[in-house]
């Protein structure tokens, strides 16, 4: 491991839920911890972890052969969206692709629970991201068990512990999706009670933000100690070897951003991926495809100008010069 991958290692140590490690998450995470760092020192982190990011997606792209899915869980006004915006920033959008979870549709509901995630996985080389996710399966749907009723389970099926149920299935799929080259990343931004009403009230007060603002989140805000529990046994049950929990602070919004990023940068150098090597055959025909280019130069240009310009040492290039110098004379 090199210096900056351990010093990531560590940034995000206390954050992590160790599997089998029961969670209390009022007294075990502190929503306004920023592992003494301040605001202005968040601005540079950022950036530079966006720039790893970036370059990570690149080669994950390159490689091919993995991909991630980072879910992201928080109560209202946790801050995912602000999340995803600032740390994806630097990505090529081509590579990432962020699904939204809202209520189930009739036809959703109409299927097993986990059909309409399994429909936005990654590919392979691609990095995916759920902004709400599978976990709203024990989280909303145990705060308000009717759910469970119009997910028209059968009968048998409702009957024993449903939640410790879908926590081993749960547990069992992304154990499925590790084994076949898909990392699971599951960060929960972890708000406090105060910090979540003073949000909803820059919603109501601030004009440009009243559109974010919904009745529902102050009902859904009623059953605060409802979900402070489903959170804290959810963490509990699925965090595991292969898919660990990491519980991001998330009262000030710059620091969760790193948290986050900083998770994500962890999963991809853990990955370590690498641009293909080339074959010598595949050599060989960026050799002819390199002659043919060069002998195809106008009157007056460089056989390369790419080269040219960089001065690389190219093995090759002498003969196509030549070539293409010949070719030159012979039109002018
Ligand atoms: P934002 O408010 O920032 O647009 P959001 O994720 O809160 O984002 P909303 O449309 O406000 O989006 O809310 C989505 C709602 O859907 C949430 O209240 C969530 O609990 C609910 N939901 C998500 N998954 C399920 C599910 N499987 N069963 C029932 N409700 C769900
Ligand atoms: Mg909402």
């Amino acid at each position: 491991m090199d210096d900056s991958a351990a010093s990531i290692a560590d940034f995000i140590g206390p954050l992590r839920v160790a599997p089998g490690s029961k969670v209390r998450l009022g007294q075990d995470f502190d929503p306004r911890y920023r592992a003494g760092l301040k605001k202005r020192d968040g601005v540079e982190l950022l950036r530079s972890g966006v720039a790893l990011l970036a370059e990570y997606q690149e080669r994950l792209a390159a490689q091919d052969t993995q991909g991630v899915l980072l879910c992201l869980q928080a109560l209202d006004a946790g801050g995912k969206d602000g999340t995803i915006r600032h740390v994806m920033s630097g990505v090529n959008p081509q590579g990432v692709k962020v699904s939204s979870f809202k209520v189930p549709s009739s036809e959703e509901l109409s299927h097993d629970y986990l059909w309409r995630y399994v429909r936005r996985l990654p590919a392979r080389g691609e990095i995916a991201i759920f902004n709400r996710s599978h976990y709203e399966e024990v989280l909303v749907v145990r705060v308000h068990p009717e759910n469970l009723i119009r997910q028209k389970l059968p009968e048998q099926a409702r009957e024993d512990d449903v939640w410790a149920r879908r926590y081993r299935e749960i547990n069992d799929w992304e154990r499925y999706l590790t084994d076949n080259g898909f990392r699971v990343v599951k960060v929960f931004l972890n708000l406090s009670e105060e910090e979540q009403r003073i949000r909803f009230l820059k919603r109501i007060d601030l004009p440009e933000k009243n559109w974010k603002f919904s009745a529902a989140d102050v009902r859904e805000r009623r059953h605060w100690d409802a979900y402070q529990r489903a959170f804290s046994e959810m963490l509990s049950a699925t965090s595991t070897p292969w898919a660990p929990w990491y519980v991001v602070p998330a009262d000030r919004k710059w620091f969760a951003r790193i948290c986050t990023a900083a998770i994500l940068a962890h999963t991809l150098m853990d990955i370590d991926p690498r641009y293909p090597v080339v074959s010598e055959e595949a050599r060989q025909d960026l050799r002819t495809a390199r002659r043919e280019l060069e002998e195809e130069a106008p009157c007056g240009a460089a056989a390369d100008p790419y080269e040219a310009g960089h001065g690389s040492a190219g093995g090759g290039t002498e003969a196509g010069r030549g070539r293409a110098k010949g070719r030159r004379g012979g039109r002018g």
